[in-house]
C-alpha cells in the first residue's frame, strides 16, 4: 500500500485536529506534507514537531517568522510561509495527493480551487466554497480530474448510501439511477423547541453550544440558525447534481442517521453512526477501504429510539433564505454566503442581535438580484458586493 500524502488546510480547527487524530492511527498509510493555518502558531508548532510536514503555512509574516526560527531551534527543516499564495501552493504541491480543505468560510475557496486544478483528491469540508463557487469549481473538478469525497457528515451519508457506480463517477445522473430523494437530516440546533420569542436575547455562547456535535464557532452559530443545514442543501445540489425540489430537509434530534437517500422502488438508505466527524474523515482518507476512525461503536440500546419531524420555516429563516438562494441561481448562493458570514461575525462579536442574523442576510439578497455566475471573477465579485453591502446594512444599524 502507498502512503497517502496529506495537505491539511485549516490544520488547527476542529476538522484540522480530527483529521490528524484519525492520521496518528495509521502512521503507515499517510504522510502529512503540508499543515496550514491561520493564527494559532503554538498549536501548529506542536503539529509541526509531531507530524514533520515539509512545508507550513501561517496567516501573517511575523507569526511566519517567529514559527520559522522556533522549527529551526527544534532542528526541524520545514520551509515556512504565509499567505493566502502559499495556501494555493500547499493545495498544490506535486508530492501531495490529498487535500482535507477544512479552512471556514470564503477563505478557504481560492486554496480549494488550487487543489481541483492540480486534479488532487479533495477531503471537502470547507462547505461555503462549494455554495459560493459551485459552478466554478465542479467544473474544475471534472476539468482537472480531481477526485471529490464529502467529509459534511450529511453528504458523506449520502455518498456512502448512493450506487457504487456514482461514486465512482461524479457526472451519473442520479434520477436516472434510480434515485427520488435526497434526505439531509439534522439535529435542529440548541433552539429546536425554545420559545422563538425569547430567541431575541440568544447569546454567542449559547448559540455555539451544540447538543451533539463539537464544532468551530461559525459552524456552531451557523447550527443555531439552521443556515448550516442552508448551506448543506446547496452543498448537495453541487456534490449530488440534484434539484432543490428533490432535497428534503428532516429534523432528526439524534443525530446518529446522518442523511438518507431514497429510491424510486420505494427503498430508503441511511448511513448511521456516533456524531464524531471521524467517521466520515476516516472513510474519505481511506475510500474505497476503510480503516480504524478511533470512533466508539454506535450502542442502539443506548439510543433506544430515533426520532423524526419536518423542519419549521418559521423558526428558522434562514433555511427557506438557503432554499430561495438556490432556486434564484447565479450569484444568489455567494450573496447568501457571504452576507452570513458578516452576519455570524457580527453577532459573535456581539454587534448583531440573533433574530438580526435572518433579516440581514434577506435585506442583502433583495438588494443585489442574481447575475450569471460562471468565472472566479464573478464568484469574487459577488462575494464582494454582498459583503460591502452587509457591512453597509451593520454601520446603518449601528448609527441608528
Ligand atoms: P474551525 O473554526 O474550528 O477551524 C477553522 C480552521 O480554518 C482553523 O484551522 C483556522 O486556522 C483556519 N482559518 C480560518 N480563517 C482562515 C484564513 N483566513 N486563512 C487560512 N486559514 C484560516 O472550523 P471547523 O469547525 O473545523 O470547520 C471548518 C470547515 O469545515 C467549515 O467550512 C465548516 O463548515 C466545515 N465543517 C465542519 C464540521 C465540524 O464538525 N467542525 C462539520 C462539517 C463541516
Ligand atoms: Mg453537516
Amino acid at each position: 500500500m502507498a502512503t497517502l500524502n496529506l495537505t491539511i488546510l485549516g490544520s488547527t480547527g476542529s476538522i484540522g485536529l480530527s483529521t490528524l487524530d484519525v492520521v496518528r492511527r495509521h502512521p503507515s498509510r499517510y504522510r502529512v506534507e503540508a499543515l496550514c493555518a491561520h493564527r494559532q502558531a503554538d498549536l501548529l508548532f506542536e503539529q509541526c514537531c509531531e507530524f514533520r510536514p515539509g512545508y507550513a503555512v501561517i496567516g501573517d509574516a511575523a507569526r511566519a517568522d517567529a514559527l520559522r526560527s522556533r522549527l529551526q531551534a527544534a532542528g526541524l527543516t520545514t520551509e515556512v510561509e504565509s499567505g493566502p499564495e502559499a495556501l494555493e501552493r500547499a493545495a498544490s504541491l506535486p508530492q501531495v495527493d490529498a487535500v482535507m480543505a477544512a479552512i471556514v468560510g470564503a477563505a478557504g475557496l481560492r486554496p480549494t480551487l488550487a487543489a481541483a486544478k492540480s486534479g488532487k483528491r479533495i477531503l471537502l469540508a470547507n462547505k461555503e466554497a462549494l455554495v459560493m463557487a459551485g459552478p466554478v469549481f465542479m467544473h474544475a473538478v471534472r476539468e482537472h480530474g480531481a477526485v471529490l469525497l464529502p467529509i459534511d457528515s450529511e453528504h458523506n451519508a449520502i455518498f456512502q448510501s448512493l450506487p457504487d457506480d456514482f461514486q465512482s463517477d461524479l457526472s451519473n445522473s442520479l434520477p436516472a439511477r434510480g434515485v427520488r430523494r435526497l434526505l439531509l437530516t439534522a439535529s435542529g440546533g440548541p433552539f429546536r423547541q425554545r420559545d422563538p420569542a425569547s430567541l431575541v436575547s440568544v447569546t454567542p455562547e449559547q448559540a455555539v453550544a451544540h447538543p451533539n456535535w463539537s464544532m468551530g464557532r461559525k459552524i456552531s452559530v451557523d447550527s443555531a440558525t439552521m443556515m448550516n443545514k442552508g448551506l448543506e442543501v446547496i452543498e448537495a445540489h453541487w456534490l449530488f447534481g440534484m434539484d432543490a425540489d428533490r432535497i428534503d430537509v428532516v429534523i432528526h434530534p439524534q443525530s446518529v442517521v446522518h442523511s438518507m437517500v431514497e429510491y424510486v422502488d420505494g427503498s430508503v438508505i441511511a448511513q448511521l453512526g456516533n456524531p464524531d466527524m471521524r467517521t466520515p474523515i476516516a472513510h474519505a482518507l481511506a475510500y474505497p477501504e476503510r480503516i480504524d476512525a478511533g470512533v466508539a461503536p454506535l450502542d442502539l440500546f443506548r439510543i433506544g429510539r430515533l426520532d423524526f419531524e419536518a423542519p419549521d420555516f418559521g423558526r428558522f429563516p434562514c433555511l427557506a433564505l438557503a432554499f430561495r438562494a438556490l432556486r434564484a441561481g447565479g450569484s444568489a448562493p455567494a450573496t447568501l454566503n457571504a452576507a452570513n458570514e458578516v452576519a455570524v461575525e457580527a453577532f459573535l462579536n456581539g454587534k448583531l442581535g440573533f433574530t438580526e442574523i435572518a433579516p440581514l442576510i434577506s435585506a442583502t439578497l433583495d438588494a443585489l438580484p442574481a447575475r450569471p455566475l460562471d468565472t472566479l471573477d464573478d464568484v469574487l465579485a459577488a462575494d464582494e458586493a454582498a459583503r460591502g453591502l452587509a457591512r453597509a446594512h451593520l454601520a446603518d444599524r449601528a448609527a441608528a
